[in-house]
């Protein structure tokens, strides 16, 4: 989607430039608060997520192991579905007796609401067991194409989640970060379903690495607004949800310059030979890092980011996908959450053309402009709390 390294760079500098104040308000109450707690030692990259974490937990007043009680997996499920089919003018239908390899594995068949074709599968492999592949994620069995004019190869996809199953005494319950987590998994399922491509090759989830992740970080965003809280909670509060918001963009900008920090050198290290990564990170990182110097005698590029490895020159994708995805959330869904004529309208122009459209025109045919990162430096400044 950026199809240029330049491009990259402009993007990269552009965000970490409009949120230097920002990082900077940050930076100075983390130093405070260090002050406060250990008196005068200077602060240090290696203070960063401690201080974070402190000051979190004195000003938020969130028991995230309490707020748990209140997402038992059914109830979320069926939240879950009942936003993405109500949305997205579908309607899932559980098949009866499937032949599956394990017996708490469920199988859908998918619909187009209104004129009830058949649009595909999905499997959801929930829950823990020993000897199952223990990271959640969507896998793509079989993709969309067209073998010819009436016949269709129908798109096959799996959920595997790690979620905890009822026991005798007690529900399953999820963890706020496993509900924001199965609602982007669960937008790579409607994804890979909803897209219309003929061919193989550029359907399912086979679209440009920098914007196969848009579609699922778009619909992160429900799980932080009150109405669809609602929907997939047992409980709730106003407080709580503002209190969940503003603990999401809690001291995002200095978090993000951190995530440029490594994007910039993942491309300069891919865009450059016999670079020097040690001299090239202690350059960079008082650069972005508001004059923060690397710590002495280490050498990150050693601990890359874990989302970053095997994603080589692509690190940038994810602010990327991000910084799109809050451009098409605050635009066009924010206001109207449940709106089917956005939601059908983004089925058929994000979701339906699949790899086979340039991906920026996808987006600025469905925003009606060319997609922009305003709404997301707006939205770090307004949830900001400094
Ligand atoms: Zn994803």
């Amino acid at each position: 989607m950026a199809k240029t390294p330049f491009k990259i760079f402009e993007f990269l500098e552009d965000i970490s430039a409009s949120l230097t104040d920002l990082a900077a308000r940050e930076l100075s109450v983390l130093k405070a608060l260090k002050k406060r707690e250990e008196g005068d030692f200077p602060f240090g990259i290696e203070d960063l997520l401690y201080y974070i974490k402190r000051f979190q937990e004195q000003q938020f007043d969130l028991d995230f192991g309490a707020i748990k009680q209140y997402f038992p997996v059914n109830l979320v499920l069926s939240g879950v579905f009942k936003i993405f089919q109500d949305l997205l003018g579908l309607r899932f239908e559980e098949v009866g007796d499937p032949k599956v390899w394990h017996r708490d594995v469920r199988l859908f068949k998918v619909f187009d609401l209104s004129s009830g074709e058949s649009l595909g599968y999905f499997y959801l492999d929930l829950y823990k067991r020993e000897g199952k592949y223990s990271q959640t994620c969507v896998v793509a069995l079989q993709n969309r194409s067209l073998c010819n004019k009436n016949i269709c190869q129908m798109p096959v996809v799996m959920l595997i989640a790690q979620f905890q199953n009822d026991t005798d005494s007690h529900p399953g319950l999820l963890r706020f970060s496993e509900v924001v987590n199965f609602f982007h998994e669960f937008g790579h399922v409607i994804q890979h379903i909803c897209n219309r491509a003929s061919f193989v090759r550029f359907s399912g989830l086979r679209v440009d690495p920098d914007f196969v992740e848009i579609p699922a970080q778009v619909f992160e965003n429900w799980c932080y607004e009150s109405l669809s809280l609602k929907l997939i909670s047992g409980f709730y509060q106003e407080e709580l949800c503002k209190s969940l918001r503003r603990w999401r963009y809690g001291f995002s900008a200095l978090k993000l310059k951190q995530e440029i920090l490594y994007s910039l050198f993942d491309q300069i290290i891919h865009s450059a030979d016999n670079v020097d990564v040690v001299e090239l990170f202690k350059h960079l990182h008082p650069k972005v890092m508001l004059g923060l110097p690397m710590l002495e005698g280490t050498n990150p590029a050693t601990c890359f980011p874990r989302s970053a490895i095997g994603y080589e020159a692509s690190c940038y994708s994810r602010i990327w996908s991000e910084v799109f995805a809050t451009d098409i959330f605050t635009s066009k869904f924010r206001d109207d959450l449940l709106d089917p004529d956005v939601g059908m309208k983004f089925r058929n122009k994000v979701l339906a053309p699949g790899g086979a459209k340039d991906p920026v025109k996808i987006l600025t045919d469905f925003l009606g402009r060319e997609p922009s990162v305003q709404a997301f430096i707006d939205s770090r400044m307004d949830h900001s709390l400094l």
